[in-house]
């Protein structure tokens, strides 16, 4: 049983800190868990990159880390016994389910809200406490990897849910960093017809080809206009947005989503907005709908999530580009994260604990595991992602 953890803190004033505690005692209905792999997010890059402080917010989480697997190693009087040595994930927010507000159906007025990282410690840690009832059980077959992308995922399907993504839909995805990519990879499961994306790099738009696209171009293409107007998009995704500072699009990229949106059609902005928006009135003349991404509200689609990670509608494994060993390795990981034009990196893992299971039914041994045995392998390459989808033809050839 756990009776020290190191976690990671964060504050303006000192910076990021690796911080050691005493654990105290587990509060009833709540699980002790071992934190298996954690990935830092672009929010928390942007935080410990001092973006949010330059536009005056004070979204500071002392606790890092919501993207995570663990394992539960301890239960307290009141969790269910079943739950002891599974793998489990957690959303960042979860609301009660049982005080007046949410019985009425407004979740977002939770009066009990449940917060990974304020109500609990944060995931970037060894141990982490969580509410059993909020925990869900990660199927046997699913890997590590995977299912320490659970939280992403799980709000890339919960954000085509809400927009309700049209069967036969034609999709433009601007951006292919992890949002991105599983969101092409949901749309298609979803019934997309065709998706074409955007990339500044051209390993990625070879990724996303190899997940499905059915072209993926360059933001600074000439052609780039001329191209998605013949393929006329019905639902444009911004996911390139946010922060100029960790090398983000600011808010460009929203600007062209409504630009390249047929009319009626729907813009959906996943990033973060850190600063106001001037829309173009093209958004009024072509009577878009503009609709903003899942924020804490994704709880619900952690089961379906798992579920197309662990029969391959979703997979991480071309996305997670770097897995670093070890807690301590956070520092290095956010560099890897901020250099990605150099690093190659898309997604990083923390893998605090091994993966012991053998892989699953979608590969064979060695399919899950890390090239090298498992740590610090920056394998750099995104050229893993193949799916069983025929490669497609260029765009510029089905227009012509
Ligand atoms: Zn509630």
């Amino acid at each position: 049983m756990p009776r020290e953890n190191r976690f990671w803190r964060f504050s303006y004033d000192t910076g990021l800190e690796l911080a050691e505690e005493k654990l105290g005692r587990l509060a009833p209905g709540w699980v002790r868990c071992r934190v298996l792999r954690v990935q830092p997010s672009v929010t928390e890059l942007m935080m410990v990159k001092g973006v949010f402080q330059t536009v005056g917010e004070a979204q500071v989480h002392r606790y890092l880390g919501h993207e995570f697997l663990a394992e539960v190693v301890q239960l307290s009087p009141g969790a269910p016994s079943h739950l002891l040595h599974e793998r489990v994930v957690c959303a960042p927010r979860v609301p009660c389910g049982a005080c007046e507000q949410c019985r009425r159906g407004r979740h977002w007025a939770c009066t009990a809200l449940f917060r990974v990282g304020v109500d609990s410690g944060g995931a970037m840690s060894e141990t982490i406490d969580l509410p059993a009832a909020h925990v869900v059980v990660v199927p046997t077959d699913v890997s590590d990897l995977d299912a320490g992308c659970a939280q992403p995922a799980a709000s890339a399907v919960a954000n085509l849910l809400h927009i309700g993504l049209r069967p036969g839909a034609r999709v433009l995805i601007l951006g292919q960093g992890t949002m991105g990519l599983l969101l092409l990879q949901a749309a298609l499961a979803f019934g997309a017809a065709e998706v074409v994306t955007t990339a500044p790099r051209a390993t990625i738009r070879d990724l996303s080809l190899s997940l499905g696209a059915l072209d993926s171009l360059a933001p600074d293409d000439p052609e780039l206009a001329a191209r998605v107007a013949a393929f006329a998009p019905e639902l444009v995704i911004d996911a390139a947005g946010g922060s100029a500072a960790v090398g983000l699009s600011g808010t460009t990229t929203l600007r062209q989503a409504i630009e390249f949106v047929e009319p009626y059609g729907t813009v959906l902005a996943i990033s973060d907005l850190i600063s106001p928006v001037e829309l173009p009135p093209s958004a009024r003349t072509k009577a878009i709908r503009l609709v903003f991404g899942q924020m804490g509200y994704y709880y619900g689609a952690y089961p379906l999530a798992l579920g197309m990670l662990r029969d391959g509608r979703l997979s991480c494994r071309p996305i997670v580009t770097h897995q670093l060993e070890g807690l301590e390795a956070l520092p290095a990981a956010l560099e890897v994260m901020a250099e990605r034009s150099k690093s190659g990196a898309i997604q990083v893992q923390l893998v605090l604990v091994p993966e012991r299971r053998a892989a699953g039914p979608r590969g064979g041994p060695g399919a899950r595991s890390t090239p090298g045995g498992g740590s610090d392998s920056a394998t750099g390459g995104v050229s893993s992602g193949a799916r069983r989808r025929p490669a497609p033809r260029p765009l510029s050839e089905r227009l012509s």
